[in-house]
């Protein structure tokens, strides 16, 4: 682990803007030293506020703490907290290059120059630019932006690194490159890391833990599996994947399943039937809704290769385990 990571407690943690909108209710969150915690949820359910109370952007309401190892630094502004932070917009120095712009905390710390040119280098090859030290801001990609965004995190040593919606403004293929570059860093420095995103896939790729955020309150706080497979809550089930609902005999309770748990049989296996409403090929999968004359369409994912067509009567069935009762 590194040993410079804290863990971070938050304790009756609220948070009220002054026009009285009330962002966060009350909550208390332990987030473990070397820990990657994702914050997910809907747009407006709090994570930025959460994110940048635990930065010292913001303070909490009166009666909330935040804790970084013992040490209460409630009180402490941002500069004074030694995090690394990682924005959407990657707020570099346009006047400065690559290598410039991720020394730029070591040279306010009147590091030596010569030590901290050997880090920049460290640093860029952590990242995979060793070859763009000299470069200008605006000579590159999106996705080199944000590589050099995180370096200049990662430079002074942060005991916490702070990301906010880092691959919101990069295109798919850039996304997920990033993302494992992200996951490896993450992995290799066990540094304390708090990730904000709306993007279930990310969280659950990136997150030791995810909380998912619903309303200024944490509905949930799991690992990916744990909330993936066995979600608390109606919300928490929808907003992480599809959850098909549907009532599987006539006077049982709604059951709540996977699309991928939905298997396509045999008319004399089959616990349901309906017919295709829509065909979406993926490539890897072809993802099907199906009207099964319940209130809503059912999602259906295959990997069968066979073309499906619209109007095809499918014959469906559940395993047990993969049901879910709320
Ligand atoms: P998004 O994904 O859209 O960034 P979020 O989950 O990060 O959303 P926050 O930015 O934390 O949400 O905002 C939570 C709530 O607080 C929202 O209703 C937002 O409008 C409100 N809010 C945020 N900052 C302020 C502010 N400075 N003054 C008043 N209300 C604010």
């Amino acid at each position: 682990m590194n040993s410079d990571s804290v863990t971070i407690r938050l304790q009756s943690v609220a948070k009220t803007f002054p026009d009285g909108t009330r962002a966060l209710e009350p909550l208390d969150l332990e987030i473990a030293a070397g820990e990657t915690l994702v914050l997910l949820g809907p747009s407006g359910c709090g994570k930025t506020t959460l994110l940048r109370i635990i930065s010292g952007l913001e303070m909490p309401d009166a009666g909330g703490k935040v804790l970084f190892g013992d040490a209460d630094v409630t009180a402490l502004p941002i500069e004074r907290r030694n995090v690394g932070m990682v924005f959407q917009s990657y707020a570099l120095f346009p006047n400065m290059n690559v290598a410039e712009n991720i020394g730029y905390g070591l040279r306010v710390r009147a590091l030596d120059p010569i030590e901290r040119r050997k880090k920049v280098q460290g640093l860029l090859a952590l990242v995979h630019l060793e070859d763009h030290g000299e470069r200008n801001i605006d000579q590159l990609s999106g996705g080199q932006r944000q590589r050099v965004a995180l370096a200049r995190a990662l430079a002074v040593r942060p005991r916490a690194l702070l990301l906010d919606e880092p691959l919101t403004a990069l295109d798919a293929k850039l996304r997920e490159q990033l993302r494992a570059d992200i996951d490896r860093l993450l992995r290799s420095l066990r540094i304390t890391a708090v990730y904000v995103t709306h993007d279930q896939s990310e969280a659950m790729a990136l997150g030791d833990r995810v909380a998912v955020m619903e309303k200024g309150r944490i509905a949930q706080i799991g690992t990916p599996r744990d909330i993936y497979f066995r979600p608390r809550t109606a919300f928490v089930a929808d907003f992480i994947g599809t959850m098909n609902r549907m009532h599987l005999a006539p006077d049982a309770a709604e059951s709540l399943f996977r699309p991928e748990d939905t298997r396509i049989v045999a008319a004399a296996e089959a616990q349901f039937s309906g017919k295709i409403v829509s065909v979406f090929f993926l490539g890897d999968h072809t993802r099907l809704m199906v009207d099964c004359g319940s209130s809503q369409l059912l999602t259906v994912e295959t990997a069968d290769r066979r073309e499906f067509r619209q109007g095809e009567t499918l014959h469906l069935a559940v395993d047990s385990g993969a049901v879910l009762t709320l």
